[in-house]
């Protein structure tokens, strides 16, 4: 038995304590204030108070490693955000001799950095679109990205070399606004990144992004988990994502697959990743970034090759060799993730923070899985992000699995908060999305579908409903 401590909180903090305490570990919960009655807290073996935070000893390594020690963990599971892909974070843990269910910091310090990630994968002859090394402060900068974009058009991606998240990313038009925008950038990037490095990339217009979960063990032992498309996305940050891919020439799936365990092994990589790609309207694909840590939406490929990658990656960082073979992963069925974010989509999706949950009731039965932390009487942190829970749905055919989606959004009931549900009840009928077929685009070229009514929405019925059949029960006779 070990003891893994869980730097994180929500849902992603259940997930991982659940699957060490399916292996017979213990499980070890960090949190702050605003946490205190947060379920990550409830469910695990021990908890360890913090601080007051908000959003500040959850990010301090010094404190982390220091309950870590204290608590008399082995491991530490990052899960995904706060610090989960910052190197130091990984240094820290195998200096104090605490095994970082990840990969090693080197290769977070990596690929943490787009440009040199970018270069990697130059060497091993990865497909990518052109870009630049990182813009020299001032003029300098300034004239090598006029100079490349009139190589190359616009309109261009400028981001920040340490981005994520969706947060650092601008589309640029023409030379005013790249002239105008750069210094912006590189505040901004400063100010999110600690990092003030930018740098330029050739727009890939409408694509899908289309990405592949990869493992690897310590014995250089890689295999993918097949592809998931995550192209719905509001402010470059996922909404909607389904496993596999709906591209249906079974070439350019393998190729891609191929390609991103190439760039595993290019990269030296160890544990669970993901390798995120752009695919054009020719289905030419091209290597965007490897996020180093499990994935918000890793329940998908779960759902569709039966594989526990949460268990997987806590086996593999306590240094045993992967069980399973490229030639066991099947692909069964189609399944599909919607995160069920606190937000108000007509609203730009403003967080909806600070509200009480008044009534919490949620769909279940054949295929359906839900990872959330919230409860009837809970109110949501206004300081944290606005992901409640995440819904995922399998199914045998895409059909069946999109039928089993809506009665399972038409079941769900969340009231108090705003949230997305209404908008994916909108979406679910969509004839695009019934035929699977999206690219990044998809949210402006359907903000129709925000236009829904929300005092009539299917969900606002049952929630109404709920509070009065409860107890009236009107709905039920006798004979
Ligand atoms: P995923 O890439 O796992 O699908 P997101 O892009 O939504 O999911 O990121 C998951 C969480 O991690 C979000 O809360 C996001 O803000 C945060 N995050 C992702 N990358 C970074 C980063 N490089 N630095 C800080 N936070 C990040
Ligand atoms: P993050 O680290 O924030 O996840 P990514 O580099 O993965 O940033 O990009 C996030 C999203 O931004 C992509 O899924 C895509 O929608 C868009 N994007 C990024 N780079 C490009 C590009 N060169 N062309 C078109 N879209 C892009
Ligand atoms: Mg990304």
């Amino acid at each position: 038995m070990k003891k893994i401590l869980v730097a994180n909180r929500g849902e992603i903090a259940i997930r991982i304590i659940r699957a060490a305490q399916e292996l017979g570990h213990k499980a070890i919960a960090i949190y702050e204030t605003p946490d205190n009655d947060a379920l990550h807290v409830r469910i695990a073996d021990e908890a360890i108070w913090l601080g007051d935070g908000p959003r500040k000893d959850y990010l301090d390594i010094a404190k982390v490693i220091k309950a870590a020690r204290k608590s008399g963990a082995d491991a530490i599971h990052p899960g995904y955000g706060f610090l989960a892909e910052n190197p130091d974070f990984a240094k820290a843990c195998e200096d104090a001799g605490l095994i970082f269910i990840g990969p090693t910091s080197e290769v977070i310090t990596n690929l943490g950095n787009k440009v040199i990630a970018r270069q990697i994968m130059a060497e091993a002859n990865i497909p990518m679109v052109p870009g630049t090394q990182n813009l020299l402060p001032g003029d300098e900068g300034t004239k090598t990205a006029l100079s490349f974009a009139a190589e190359y058009g616009y309109p261009i991606m400028l981001k920040a070399t340490a981005g994520g998240g969706g947060r650092g990313i601008r589309r640029i038009e023409n030379d005013n606004q790249m002239k105008e925008e750069i210094p912006q950038a590189r505040a901004e990037a400063k100010a999110a990144f600690n990092n003030d490095s930018v740098y330029l990339e050739k727009v890939v217009i409408n694509p899908k992004h289309v990405e592949v979960q990869i493992i690897a063990d310590a014995s250089g032992n890689v295999v993918h988990l097949g592809t998931r498309d995550c192209s719905i996305q509001r402010r470059n940050q996922k909404l909607v994502e389904i496993a596999p891919s709906m591209i249906q020439d079974q070439s350019i799936i393998d190729s891609i697959c191929e390609t991103a365990v190439k760039a595993a092994k290019a990269s030296h990589y160890t544990n669970a990743g993901t390798v995120e790609f752009l695919v054009d309207k020719d289905f030419k694909f091209y290597f965007m970034e490897i996020n180093t840590r499990i994935q918000v939406e890793h329940t998908v490929t779960e759902m569709v090759t039966g594989i526990d990658i949460v268990r997987t990656q806590i086996k593999i960082a306590f240094g045993k060799q992967l069980i399973f073979k490229q030639e066991d992963i099947q692909i069964r069925g189609h399944a599909i993730e919607m995160r069920i974010n606190a937000e108000d989509p007509k609203n730009n999706f403003m967080p909806e923070g600070g509200k009480t949950v008044t009534i919490y009731r949620s769909p279940g039965g054949y295929g359906v899985r839900l990872d959330g932390f919230v409860y009837q009487g809970y109110t949501i942190p206004e300081v944290y992000d606005s992901l409640l829970v995440k819904l995922t749905v399998h199914g045998y055919s895409w059909n069946e699995t999109v039928d089993r989606l809506k009665r399972c959004l038409t079941n769900f009931a969340i009231v108090g908060p705003k949230t997305t549900i209404p908008f994916y009840l909108a979406l679910i009928d969509d004839p695009d999305f019934r035929r699977g077929d999206f690219d990044t685009s998809y949210l402006e070229t359907h903000s129709h579908l925000l236009d829904y009514d929300e005092q009539n929405t299917e969900i606002n019925k049952l929630a109404k409903l709920i509070a009065e059949i409860h107890y009236k029960e009107e709905n039920s006779y006798a004979i």
